[in-house]
């Protein structure tokens, strides 16, 4: 097994190190809000997101979802945002850094990947982590490409390909 993802890209003919990591800086949800709502009505924080002023308010936790690279040792890493229950999300928030590492929370799938058919509501598992690491996402098994993917793993090839459409969106 080879530590390190190493590509020439075919996109920019960069050579690309590393397993590929990409974030979304926020919720899609909170993306689609005016610039005004988005004082007015949201909070985005680092690692945790509220959209609405009532008890309809919807509530986002960051996470990590680690897609595994066959043959090489460190996963494809995507930092993505899941909706929580009210309930759980206080949960969450109350227990910051001392997580029973037992507990999981039902999310929904909040963001929209690149490379993948709508990502978006996607079914999964938030499992928090303590030590100032973000919470694991466990994507409920389906036959949406992405939760094969997370559970079967992708090649090198699969995620060169995907690095490049998301590196190089044009
Ligand atoms: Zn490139």
């Amino acid at each position: 097994m080879s530590a390190l993802l190493t590509f020439t890209c075919s996109c920019c003919g960069k050579t690309h190190e590393g397993s590929p990591s990409f974030s979304c800086k926020s919720p899609h949800y909170y993306d689609q809000l005016s610039d005004e709502d988005k004082t007015r009505i949201a909070i985005l924080q680092d690692d945790m997101c509220v959209i609405g002023i009532d008890e309809n308010s919807d509530f986002f936790v960051r996470t990590i979802l680690e897609v595994p690279i066959h043959g090489v040792a460190e996963p494809f890493m995507w930092g993505v945002w899941v909706s929580l229950s009210q309930a759980n999300f206080k949960r969450y928030m109350s227990t910051w850094d001392n997580h029973d590492e037992t507990d999981n929370y039902f999310g929904w799938f909040s963001n929209r990947l690149p490379h993948y058919p709508d990502t978006l509501s996607l079914k999964t598992s938030v499992r928090p982590r303590n030590g100032g690491l973000r919470p694991l996402l466990v994507l409920e098994e389906s036959d949406h490409p992405l939760a094969v993917h997370f559970h079967q793993g992708i090649s090198v090839g699969e995620a060169q390909q995907i690095a490049e459409r998301v590196m190089h969106p044009e």
